[in-house]
């Protein structure tokens, strides 16, 4: 339920009604926009008679929240969120171009590709340690000697990082990531995203495989619920009845979750077709559509990449890719 306070209210008179909200079990959220202040209530608000409280007078409207996600609706938050990892910002106008190999392999590695991606204009640096993998036989990442060589290119760039994480256990090894990736594979994690709730790191949620925009909002309402509210939604594919690309790139993914929440939105084109030649058009698609921004697997040597060579830029081809989404980003306005 969401309650809209009048113009120009005391901060008496508001604090009396929050005191008032909380005393019957509820959490009160209060969003101060340029013209109106809304209390999203949250909890069992079964017990609130509605026509009281929209008649105090302080109170203009009064609205229930039918959706089951609540913090993460755009109803209860009418502004974009903005979303700050480690100083740079994400949404409302603030694009985030994240960029890295699909998976740490070695220091000369992930150090030649953070300063060659920052160099050609990323602002956060992207690198798996734990990788989820279809079959058990492939390379698993180097785990926490990975985290550990993502936090050296760290050091040497000033870029802040983001990896995956697959299980809560692992947090400890996070302490120095800026950002914890939820791969789609975990979207549904639900013990994993509880954890992260507890946290106060920005979360990259990605949209599962054959999640509906709904439930990837349901699964940010988990970390929300938790009192984490810095969470990124990331769109990177689908799975559908085409083989011909890797994934079906859901493009309506972008206007519906903005009408949707008013968390940001980026896009992860790589992982979306999984062909390094198309990742360029979906980039620029996604920009024009309004996403908030990217995030692309770039490697020094794609043909012998540990995972997802097929689908990485090489630098050159990167750096092509951030003038025009420039470009674009311009025109769009
Ligand atoms: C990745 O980012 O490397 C990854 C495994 O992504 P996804 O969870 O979207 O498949
Ligand atoms: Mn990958």
């Amino acid at each position: 339920m969401i309650a809209v306070l009048k113009n120009g209210v005391e901060k008496l008179q508001q604090e009396n009604l929050i005191n008032w909200l909380e005393g019957m079990d509820l959490k009160v959220h209060v969003s101060e926009g340029e013209y109106h202040t809304v209390l999203g209530l949250i909890g069992d608000t079964s017990k609130i008679d509605m026509d009281l409280l929209e008649g105090l007078e302080i109170v203009e409207s009064v609205r229930r929240i039918s959706e089951p996600y609540k913090k993460a609706n755009r109803k209860f938050f009418d502004d974009d969120t903005v979303v700050d990892v480690s100083g740079v910002k994400i949404g409302k106008g603030h694009f985030a171009m994240i960029a890295g190999p699909c998976s740490i392999e070695s220091e000369e590695q992930i150090i030649l590709v953070a300063q060659s991606v920052k160099a050609a204009g990323a602002n956060i640096l992207r690198g798996g340690a734990f990788k989820p993998r279809t079959s058990p036989y492939d390379f698993q990442g180097l785990k926490a000697d990975g985290i550990e060589l993502l936090l050296k290119a760290k050091e040497v760039t000033g870029l802040p990082i983001v990896s995956e994480i697959m299980n809560a256990n692992h947090l400890p090894l996070f302490e120095g990531v800026d950002m914890i990736q939820v791969g789609a594979r975990n979207m549904q994690n639900f013990e994993l995203l509880k954890e992260l709730g507890k946290t106060n790191k920005p979360i990259l949620l990605k949209r599962g495989l054959a999640n509906t925009l709904k439930e990837l909002l349901m699964s940010a309402e988990y970390i929300m619920a938790g009192g984490n509210e810095n969470v990124i939604l990331c769109e990177r594919g689908i799975r559908t009845f085409e083989t011909y690309t890797r994934n079906t790139l859901d493009i309506s993914a972008v206007p519906s979750l903005k009408e949707m929440t008013h968390l940001p939105v980026i896009i992860d084109p790589s992982h979306a077709c999984g062909h390094s030649r198309m990742v360029p058009s979906l980039a620029y698609a996604a920009t024009a559509c309004g996403a908030d921004g990217l995030i692309i697997e770039v490697h020094n040597d794609p043909k012998n990449a540990m995972c997802d060579g097929a689908q990485s830029l090489t630098f050159d081809q990167y750096e092509e890719v951030t003038k025009k989404v420039a470009e674009i980003r311009k025109v769009i306005g």
